[in-house]
């Protein structure tokens, strides 16, 4: 079955069944997929109010 690395684009040419890093062509390849996909996972907006917590309303329980 011949591959090609999504990464590098890099044809891998026969690869046994148990290659470990299909379908990329080496650990490297697999990481920097990897990578992607926590990139794309942080990349979802949420947005921290900056405007909460400063009202220093706790004050109020020091009698
Ligand atoms: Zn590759």
């Amino acid at each position: 079955m011949l591959i090609r690395c999504p990464i590098c684009h890099r044809e891998l040419g026969e690869v046994p069944e148990d290659f470990p890093h299909r379908p990329f062509c080496s650990a490297r390849c697999k990481s920097i997929d990897l990578a992607r996909w926590l990139d794309e996972e942080y990349r979802i907006p949420s947005p921290l109010p900056d405007g909460e917590g400063g009202e220093g309303g706790d004050e109020h329980l020091i009698h």
